[in-house]
């Protein structure tokens, strides 16, 4: 083993110790033993936050026109969870309900509430900032969070259906949206450093759906508009990426109207952290047992 292995935690060991099965593959609870880390990253995250950062927390839900708009439904619609419900009159209702009773499929009955599962944390961020008006010179900063859904099942932990994302999202000028992002490389490379998870960053692309979204997602790597923080959670397969550093261009100025002072259409750009992927990453590298971690990493993230 090098230092750079993972601990060899089974994926069966870490779910016995950190997680109780909720009967879904990709959705668990918790336990306190896991909550415990990531309630110290985001403290940790927390204190990278810059001054002048906006901070709102948003719930798991969307609007779905909001989400159609942006055109999500064209990019991701395999990844897509809808909120859907019971509508009508109580006898509407009642007759879905009866028909549960006699073992049929009720949410037949059942239609969109207009809302879906948020799949990413930022989404909801650019109608609030376009609500403001034009974007001032020095541009504008958030830090957002939600718990974030994306259907793709999967039995590994590190591929959850549900889990939760914070980021840092920079609204203004091109140069600025670049800056932004170097500067979260850089922090991000200390985090993971002053954590010791060994990791690599690497230009990224996004799951985009169909056969036109291979030629969308290889236009993303030859522009450089994704890169992607890798960590070899797991002993037997390739590192796994738990910070995204993303350059959206004009895509939510132009969707949302957002302009500059000048009426140039804003540029934006989000920093991503996969919160259960790096509490995650820390029990794979370090243990099960915090108190035994590294001194260092117990005091970077103040858990003792
Ligand atoms: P993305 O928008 O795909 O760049 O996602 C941002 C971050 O969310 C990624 O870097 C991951 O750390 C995390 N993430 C994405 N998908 C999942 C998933 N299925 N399970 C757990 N974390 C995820
Ligand atoms: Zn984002």
């Amino acid at each position: 083993m090098t230092c750079a292995d993972p601990v060899a935690n089974s994926d069966q060991t870490i779910l016995d110790y950190l997680f109780r099965p909720m009967g879904v593959d990709g959705v668990y609870a918790r336990t306190r033993r896991y909550e415990d880390v990531v309630d110290a990253l985001q403290s940790l995250i927390s204190r990278h936050r810059p001054d002048e950062a906006v901070v709102f927390r948003f719930p798991p839900v969307m609007s779905l026109r909001q989400l159609e708009k942006q055109g999500y439904l064209n990019s991701f619609p395999q990844l897509l969870g809808c909120v859907c419900a019971l509508h009508g009159t109580e006898a509407d209702v009642a007759a879905a309900v009866n028909r549960a009773k006699e073992g049929e499929d009720w949410t037949r009955g059942a239609t969109s509430a207009g809302l879906v599962l948020s799949p990413a944390a930022c989404y909801p961020v650019y109608p609030i900032a376009a609500e403001n008006g034009p974007v001032p010179e020095e541009g504008l900063t958030f830090d957002v969070a939600a718990d974030c859904f994306r259907h793709e099942p999967s039995k590994d932990l590190d591929r959850l259906q549900s889990f939760r994302m914070r980021e840092f999202v920079r609204i203004g000028a091109p140069a600025q949206i670049v800056v932004f992002r170097e500067q979260w490389m850089k922090i991000a490379e200390s985090i993971a450093e002053s954590l010791r998870l060994p990791f690599v960053f690497d230009r990224a692309s996004d799951p985009f759906f169909g056969r036109i979204g291979v030629l969308m997602a290889a236009n993303q790597i030859e522009q450089a508009l994704k890169f992607e923080l890798l960590i070899p959670v797991r002993a037997d397969s390739a590192p796994t990426a738990c910070m995204s550093f993303n350059y959206h261009r004009e895509h939510f100025g132009k969707t949302w109207e957002l302009v500059d002072q000048q009426g140039e259409l804003a540029h934006s750009g989000c920093v991503a952290f996969g919160i259960d992927r790096l509490a995650l990453a820390l029990f794979a590298m370090h243990g099960l047992n915090v108190e035994e971690w590294p001194g260092d990493v117990q005091e970077i993230l103040r858990l003792k």
